[in-house]
């Protein structure tokens, strides 16, 4: 990993960076402590998050100190929550995961700090179920350290303030990221989309006000209070702050995380990645997790990477998620795999997601098995356009926008595949 301001990677280079020795060594806690002796105004707190520019690392890119300040003010008594989502589910997405591997202690220091912002009592870790084998561990352990230290709990430190953390697994269902669902799930029930309006700040888990923040999100939180938000504003560009963890893999040298600032050229993670594999070309880029749309190689050569420049591109940097594709995938194929996916993960609530994503999967299964028509290819493309915007959460989006730009990018490869040849 590059050894550029790591903010998420705090600990990174050390042994047994996921301890709480290690956490205090490079100062951490000491945001919080301060927090706790001063009681911070909350709105303090959150014009730095704004002044940083930090926006939401899951995908979204809203502004956190915005997201923060939407939490309504209520009576004292009133319970309101705020939740770590870790259920990093994103065929790509693997950067939550090395955080609650590497240093778990700094997010439960974000947690701790947004519970108390924004006036809740309780916070939780929402894991996605396969984390048991992964990060799950390093975290209880970082919570039974913190709590021993008397940070977390009842009283904290005398201060009057009490916050109480907790983890939840989750099953395995892509959905439970879509946040609404995630709420659902933690209530005990199937993991489904609610309808929105109301939003989770109005009515969230149990119907009470609720925040939920992508793991990077609260665990970039510390430092920037800790440095500033000006110092991380300065890092990035002038509307994405800060840094940012791009988890890069497929046909690359060196596949794995790079925290680099926001608005780095695409290129310069691609060297540190050692480049494409066996010296190959570079076909294509995913530049945010499966769901977002496919960029030809040579206009992601020219590249930044920040929401911006991706999005004047037709894709969307969602989160950070980059899948390299060589010049010898075959796209067509390639796009089955990831229709299977959306199709298998939707949940089934709304007939155009439900149906829609298994007749692109079905379509692209007859294509790449030759027994496609011209007729076919239409057929899709008109499924995509029917999906967008219609249904309860973007997965049927996520579903449709990649087709979409696949057939736009790679026509040649899908003509070539329709049985007898015909021209689309
Ligand atoms: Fe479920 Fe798909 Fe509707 Fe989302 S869009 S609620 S995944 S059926």
């Amino acid at each position: 990993m590059k050894e550029v301001n790591h903010v998420c990677f705090r600990t990174h280079g050390v042994a047994r960076p996921w301890t709480w020795e290690r956490y205090e060594q490079v100062g951490g806690y000491a945001v919080w402590r301060k927090i706790l002796v001063e009681k911070t105004p909350p709105q303090d707190i959150i014009a730095e998050l704004k002044i940083s520019n930090l926006r939401g690392r899951g995908g979204a890119g809203f502004p956190t100190g915005l997201k923060w300040e939407f939490m309504p003010a209520t009576g004292e008594q009133e319970e309101r929550y705020v939740i770590c989502n870790a259920d990093e589910s994103e065929p790509g997405a693997f950067k939550d995961r090395e955080i609650l591997n590497t240093n778990p202690h700094q997010l439960v220091e974000g947690l701790l700090i947004g519970a108390y912002v924004m006036q809740a009592r309780h916070g939780y870790f929402y894991l996605r179920g396969e984390f048991r084998y992964e990060g799950y561990a390093r975290l209880e352990e970082a919570l039974k350290e913190a709590t021993a230290k008397g940070l977390i709990g009842d009283n904290i430190l005398n201060s009057g303030i009490s916050i109480n953390l907790h983890t939840i697994l989750g099953a395995g269902a892509y959905i439970c990221g879509e946040e609404t669902a995630l709420i659902e799930s933690m209530e005990g029930k199937k993991g489904w989309p609610r309808f929105k309006p109301p939003f989770p700040a109005n009515y969230g888990l149990f119907g009470a006000p609720t925040n939920i923040n992508n793991a990077e999100t609260y665990a970039s939180v510390p430092v920037i209070l800790e440095k500033g938000g000006a110092w991380f504003a300065s890092i990035g560009t002038e509307r994405s702050g800060g840094t940012k963890i791009f988890s890069i893999s497929g046909h690359v040298v060196y596949p794995g995380n790079y925290e680099l600032p926001m608005g780095t050229p695409f290129k310069e993670l691609l060297e540190l990645a050692g480049g494409v594999w066996q010296g190959r070309q570079l076909k294509g880029v995913i530049p945010g997790g499966s769901s977002t749309p496919v960029i030809p190689g040579e206009q992601m050569l020219g590249c930044d990477l920040d929401y911006e420049s991706i999005r004047s591109l037709g894709s969307m940097l969602g989160s950070g998620s980059i899948i390299v594709l060589d010049e010898t995938v075959d796209m067509p194929l390639f796009l089955e795999r990831i229709a299977l996916f959306y199709h298998r993960e939707s949940c089934g609530q709304c007939s155009p997601c439900r149906e829609g994503t298994g007749w692109i999967w079905r379509i692209l299964k007859r294509l790449n098995a030759g027994q496609a028509d011209a007729q076919d290819i239409q057929t899709l493309k008109r499924i995509c356009e029917q999906l967008p915007g219609l249904t309860i959460c973007a997965l049927a989006d996520a579903a449709a926008l990649p087709v979409q730009s696949f057939l736009k990018h790679y026509w040649p490869e899908f003509e070539a595949k329709v049985s007898g040849g015909a021209t689309l």
